[in-house]
Protein backbone atom coordinates (compact mmCIF):
# COMPACT_ATOMS: atom_id res chain seq x y z
CA UNK A 1 0.00 0.00 0.00
CA UNK A 2 1.71 3.44 -1.19
CA UNK A 3 2.20 5.96 1.35
CA UNK A 4 0.97 9.20 0.38
CA UNK A 5 0.80 11.50 3.08
CA UNK A 6 2.06 11.92 6.79
CA UNK A 7 0.20 13.85 9.69
CA UNK A 8 2.03 15.03 12.56
CA UNK A 9 1.54 15.82 16.40
CA UNK A 10 3.50 18.95 17.30
CA UNK A 11 4.80 18.97 21.18
CA UNK A 12 6.73 16.63 22.21
CA UNK A 13 7.14 15.20 18.56
CA UNK A 14 8.80 17.99 16.89
CA UNK A 15 10.24 19.50 19.88
CA UNK A 16 10.49 19.00 23.23
CA UNK A 17 7.96 21.22 25.17
CA UNK A 18 8.10 20.89 28.33
CA UNK A 19 10.67 23.77 29.50
CA UNK A 20 8.16 25.97 27.06
CA UNK A 21 4.70 25.86 28.54
CA UNK A 22 6.77 26.22 31.98
CA UNK A 23 8.26 29.72 30.51
CA UNK A 24 4.87 30.56 28.91
CA UNK A 25 2.85 29.40 31.57
CA UNK A 26 5.01 31.49 34.53
CA UNK A 27 5.75 34.26 31.98
CA UNK A 28 2.60 35.61 31.00
CA UNK A 29 1.25 35.42 34.49
CA UNK A 30 3.75 37.74 36.00
CA UNK A 31 3.85 39.88 32.89
CA UNK A 32 0.18 40.45 34.05
CA UNK A 33 1.35 40.75 37.46
CA UNK A 34 3.54 43.50 36.77
CA UNK A 35 1.98 45.71 33.86
CA UNK A 36 -1.21 46.05 36.18
CA UNK A 37 0.58 46.76 39.39
CA UNK A 38 2.36 49.58 37.06
CA UNK A 39 -0.57 50.85 35.43
CA UNK A 40 -2.63 51.17 38.61
CA UNK A 41 0.14 53.06 40.04
CA UNK A 42 0.03 55.39 37.08
CA UNK A 43 -3.46 55.75 37.63
CA UNK A 44 -2.83 56.52 41.58
CA UNK A 45 -4.10 52.89 42.49
CA UNK A 46 -0.81 51.89 43.28
CA UNK A 47 -2.03 51.49 47.43
CA UNK A 48 -4.05 48.05 46.24
CA UNK A 49 -3.27 44.60 46.56
CA UNK A 50 -1.11 42.83 44.00
CA UNK A 51 -2.64 40.73 41.27
CA UNK A 52 -1.21 37.60 41.84
CA UNK A 53 -1.47 38.12 45.94
CA UNK A 54 -5.07 37.78 45.10
CA UNK A 55 -4.87 35.22 42.77
CA UNK A 56 -1.91 33.09 42.93
CA UNK A 57 -0.92 31.05 39.96
CA UNK A 58 -2.89 28.15 41.48
CA UNK A 59 -5.97 29.73 41.46
CA UNK A 60 -5.57 30.70 37.93
CA UNK A 61 -5.12 27.40 37.43
CA UNK A 62 -8.04 26.30 39.48
CA UNK A 63 -10.39 28.61 37.46
CA UNK A 64 -9.30 27.12 33.83
CA UNK A 65 -10.31 23.71 35.26
CA UNK A 66 -14.19 25.00 37.01
CA UNK A 67 -14.65 26.44 33.37
CA UNK A 68 -13.71 23.15 31.38
CA UNK A 69 -16.49 21.63 33.47
CA UNK A 70 -19.13 23.82 33.08
CA UNK A 71 -18.56 24.41 29.70
CA UNK A 72 -17.11 20.86 28.59
CA UNK A 73 -17.31 21.44 24.93
CA UNK A 74 -14.74 24.01 25.31
CA UNK A 75 -12.24 21.70 27.30
CA UNK A 76 -9.47 21.41 24.79
CA UNK A 77 -9.72 25.46 23.41
CA UNK A 78 -7.21 26.47 26.02
CA UNK A 79 -7.06 29.78 24.59
CA UNK A 80 -11.01 30.56 25.03
CA UNK A 81 -10.27 28.91 28.79
CA UNK A 82 -7.58 31.50 29.43
CA UNK A 83 -9.32 34.26 28.53
CA UNK A 84 -12.21 34.02 30.11
CA UNK A 85 -10.90 32.85 33.36
CA UNK A 86 -8.46 36.21 33.44
CA UNK A 87 -11.16 38.14 32.51
CA UNK A 88 -13.48 36.92 35.14
CA UNK A 89 -10.02 37.23 37.89
CA UNK A 90 -9.46 40.81 36.57
CA UNK A 91 -13.32 41.95 36.99
CA UNK A 92 -13.06 40.03 40.91
CA UNK A 93 -10.66 42.00 41.20
CA UNK A 94 -12.41 45.28 40.73
CA UNK A 95 -11.86 46.42 36.81
CA UNK A 96 -14.48 47.26 34.33
CA UNK A 97 -15.56 44.93 32.61
CA UNK A 98 -14.00 46.74 29.13
CA UNK A 99 -10.37 47.10 30.78
CA UNK A 100 -10.85 43.50 32.26
CA UNK A 101 -11.45 42.25 28.23
CA UNK A 102 -8.35 44.63 27.01
CA UNK A 103 -5.74 43.34 29.69
CA UNK A 104 -6.88 39.51 29.44
CA UNK A 105 -6.71 40.14 25.40
CA UNK A 106 -2.65 41.71 26.15
CA UNK A 107 -2.06 38.87 28.43
CA UNK A 108 -2.79 36.13 26.10
CA UNK A 109 -0.92 38.03 22.96
CA UNK A 110 1.93 37.63 26.14
CA UNK A 111 1.22 34.06 26.04
CA UNK A 112 1.44 33.23 22.61
CA UNK A 113 4.57 35.41 21.83
CA UNK A 114 6.03 32.84 24.73
CA UNK A 115 4.12 29.89 23.61
CA UNK A 116 5.56 29.74 19.88
CA UNK A 117 9.11 30.15 21.20
CA UNK A 118 10.08 26.46 20.55
CA UNK A 119 12.68 24.74 19.62
CA UNK A 120 12.45 22.00 17.08
CA UNK A 121 15.03 19.55 16.50
CA UNK A 122 17.22 20.71 14.32
CA UNK A 123 16.40 17.53 11.90
CA UNK A 124 13.35 18.25 11.95
CA UNK A 125 13.44 21.03 9.02
CA UNK A 126 15.65 19.03 6.91
CA UNK A 127 13.30 15.79 7.37
CA UNK A 128 10.18 18.14 6.38
CA UNK A 129 11.81 19.41 3.52
CA UNK A 130 12.61 15.97 2.41
CA UNK A 131 9.19 14.18 3.24
CA UNK A 132 7.48 16.80 2.23
CA UNK A 133 8.76 16.56 -1.71
CA UNK A 134 7.15 13.06 -1.90
CA UNK A 135 4.18 13.03 0.56
CA UNK A 136 1.41 15.50 1.60
CA UNK A 137 1.92 16.51 5.20
CA UNK A 138 -0.48 17.63 7.88
CA UNK A 139 0.09 18.63 11.52
CA UNK A 140 -2.71 17.50 14.01
CA UNK A 141 -2.18 19.62 17.20
CA UNK A 142 -4.23 20.34 20.71
CA UNK A 143 -2.18 22.50 21.87
CA UNK A 144 -2.87 26.15 21.03
CA UNK A 145 0.20 27.63 19.84
CA UNK A 146 -0.11 30.07 16.92
CA UNK A 147 1.13 27.45 14.20
CA UNK A 148 1.29 29.55 11.01
CA UNK A 149 3.92 32.08 12.98
CA UNK A 150 6.42 29.29 13.00
CA UNK A 151 8.73 28.91 9.93
CA UNK A 152 8.04 25.02 9.52
CA UNK A 153 3.98 25.58 9.17
CA UNK A 154 5.13 26.55 5.34
CA UNK A 155 5.78 22.72 5.00
CA UNK A 156 2.37 21.22 5.95
CA UNK A 157 -0.42 21.72 3.41
CA UNK A 158 -3.09 20.95 6.43
CA UNK A 159 -3.00 21.70 10.05
CA UNK A 160 -5.83 21.24 12.50
CA UNK A 161 -6.10 22.93 16.37
CA UNK A 162 -8.31 19.81 17.41
CA UNK A 163 -9.02 22.38 20.23
CA UNK A 164 -10.40 25.05 18.61
CA UNK A 165 -12.97 22.42 16.52
CA UNK A 166 -14.24 21.70 19.97
CA UNK A 167 -12.74 18.07 19.37
CA UNK A 168 -9.38 17.44 20.80
CA UNK A 169 -7.13 14.17 20.23
CA UNK A 170 -7.93 10.68 20.98
CA UNK A 171 -11.40 12.26 19.43
CA UNK A 172 -11.03 11.34 15.57
CA UNK A 173 -12.68 14.22 13.80
CA UNK A 174 -9.75 16.12 14.11
CA UNK A 175 -7.86 13.16 11.70
CA UNK A 176 -10.52 12.79 9.34
CA UNK A 177 -10.37 16.72 8.57
CA UNK A 178 -6.69 16.43 8.18
CA UNK A 179 -7.32 13.27 5.67
CA UNK A 180 -10.11 14.77 3.57
CA UNK A 181 -7.98 18.07 3.36
CA UNK A 182 -5.30 16.05 2.37
CA UNK A 183 -7.64 13.91 -0.02
CA UNK A 184 -5.90 11.04 1.61
CA UNK A 185 -7.55 7.14 2.45
CA UNK A 186 -6.52 6.78 6.13
CA UNK A 187 -4.86 3.24 4.84
CA UNK A 188 -2.23 5.68 3.11
CA UNK A 189 -1.31 7.53 5.51
CA UNK A 190 0.58 7.30 8.39
CA UNK A 191 0.42 9.56 12.11
CA UNK A 192 3.68 10.77 13.73
CA UNK A 193 3.09 11.34 17.73
CA UNK A 194 4.37 11.26 20.79
CA UNK A 195 1.12 9.85 22.88
CA UNK A 196 -0.19 6.70 22.77
CA UNK A 197 -3.67 7.44 23.83
CA UNK A 198 -3.80 10.66 21.76
CA UNK A 199 -1.20 9.89 18.80
CA UNK A 200 -1.42 6.18 18.10
CA UNK A 201 -4.63 4.62 19.17
CA UNK A 202 -7.18 7.02 17.19
CA UNK A 203 -4.97 6.68 14.36
CA UNK A 204 -4.81 2.94 14.64
CA UNK A 205 -8.65 3.20 14.54
CA UNK A 206 -9.42 4.82 11.86
CA UNK A 207 -6.67 2.73 9.84
CA UNK A 208 -3.61 4.98 9.05
CA UNK A 209 -0.42 3.95 10.55
CA UNK A 210 1.47 5.20 13.37
CA UNK A 211 4.70 6.13 14.10
CA UNK A 212 4.94 6.45 18.06
CA UNK A 213 7.69 8.28 19.44
CA UNK A 214 8.41 6.97 22.78
CA UNK A 215 12.14 8.14 23.77
CA UNK A 216 10.85 7.81 27.53
CA UNK A 217 8.75 4.96 27.49
CA UNK A 218 9.53 1.96 29.00
CA UNK A 219 9.27 -1.03 25.70
CA UNK A 220 5.69 -1.85 26.12
CA UNK A 221 6.18 -4.92 24.08
CA UNK A 222 4.77 -6.12 21.09
CA UNK A 223 3.26 -3.32 19.17
CA UNK A 224 0.36 -3.90 17.15
CA UNK A 225 0.01 -4.09 13.19
CA UNK A 226 0.81 -1.10 11.64
CA UNK A 227 2.20 0.87 14.92
CA UNK A 228 6.31 1.47 14.57
CA UNK A 229 7.92 2.43 17.64
CA UNK A 230 10.28 5.03 17.29
CA UNK A 231 13.24 7.04 20.10
CA UNK A 232 13.26 9.96 18.38
CA UNK A 233 11.12 11.52 14.74
CA UNK A 234 14.59 11.50 13.24
CA UNK A 235 14.17 8.11 12.66
CA UNK A 236 11.03 8.74 10.63
CA UNK A 237 13.02 8.72 7.05
CA UNK A 238 14.26 5.36 7.70
CA UNK A 239 10.73 3.98 8.81
CA UNK A 240 9.66 5.72 5.60
CA UNK A 241 11.71 3.72 3.33
CA UNK A 242 11.02 0.56 5.34
CA UNK A 243 7.28 1.03 4.55
CA UNK A 244 8.19 2.30 0.99
CA UNK A 245 10.04 -1.37 0.40
CA UNK A 246 7.76 -3.03 2.16
CA UNK A 247 4.83 -1.65 0.14
MG1 LIG B 1 2.45 15.59 21.65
Amino acid sequence: MTLQAITFDLDDTLWDNRGVMTRTETGHYAWLDEALAAWLERRGEGQRERFTERFPLEAYQASRSRLAERYPLRRGDFTWLRERALVEMLETFGLPRSAAWLWAAATMARFHALRIDVSPHPEVEPLLCELGARFRLGAITNGNLALHRLALHRHFEVSIAAGEIQAPKPDARPFLAALAKLGTPASRALHVGDSWREDVLPALRLGMRAAWIAADTPHAGEMPEGVYRLGHVRELPALVRHLERAG
